[in-house]
């Protein structure tokens, strides 16, 4: 079972690691993260920024890319392991609201490899349990406000908290008609606000990160 690191954290203070960053984007540019199997999608890396964050030992890296597909994290979320190794973080961000297709984007479900899902019928659900079971048969999960998007990539699994984010009227149990905004930090002061705003991140108090 992959256990999910919900990333209700405390940004403190930043701390320069350019050494992580680095890995990170070596990863961004390496490992899998829209291979489906008839297909794969183009990520390009925006920005990275390397943040302490409170209640981890060490600084968390957040790496805002633009996805092929419209179901991918906005923000993915890396660290290093026990032995210094990279390890992604399962949960991703995708900061901001949804918004009509672009036509920019990709869908995983035109491709075969995605559903989306109700579950429980009305009835009290154990909802991260949900969640853990199927990213432990190497799904990637988006969780939006009343079901989940599920896709099967080949070397991702990966969740994404979107519940608290408006549906429009019009699609109330399917991904078919929305998109996650495009999240790019800047190089001003409002890069962390990004974050913050509209994620589980709590902010301890506003910092003036930079990019790479
Ligand atoms: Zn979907």
């Amino acid at each position: 079972m992959v256990s999910i690191t919900v990333l209700s954290l405390l940004l403190s203070i930043q701390r320069p690691d350019t050494g992580l960053a680095a890995e990170v984007r070596i990863a961004l540019a390496t490992a899998p993260i829209e291979v489906f199997e008839k297909d794969t999608g183009h990520v390009s890396v925006t920005g990275i920024l390397v943040l302490d964050v409170g209640g981890q030992e060490a600084p968390l890296a957040f790496a805002w890319i633009v996805p092929s597909f419209r179901q991918t994290p906005t923000v993915l979320v890396y660290r290093r392991g026990p032995s210094g190794e990279l390890q992604r973080v399962t949960e991703g961000l995708a900061p901001g609201r949804l918004q009509p297709l672009s036509g920019r984007l990709r869908d995983a479900h035109t491709l075969g490899q995605a559903a989306d899902l109700t579950v429980g019928h009305g009835e009290p659900v154990d909802t991260m349990k949900f969640i853990s079971a199927a990213i432990g048969q190497r799904m990637s999960v988006a969780r939006y406000h009343g079901f989940f998007h599920l896709d099967m990539r080949l070397g991702f699994a990966g969740y994404v908290d979107l519940s608290d984010r408006t549906l429009p009227p019009t699609d109330t149990a399917t991904c078919g008609s929305f998109e996650s905004a495009e999240s790019m930090p800047s190089r001003g002061g409002d890069l962390l606000a990004t974050v913050c705003r509209r994620t589980s991140l709590r902010c301890r108090r506003r910092i003036s990160p930079s990019t790479e």
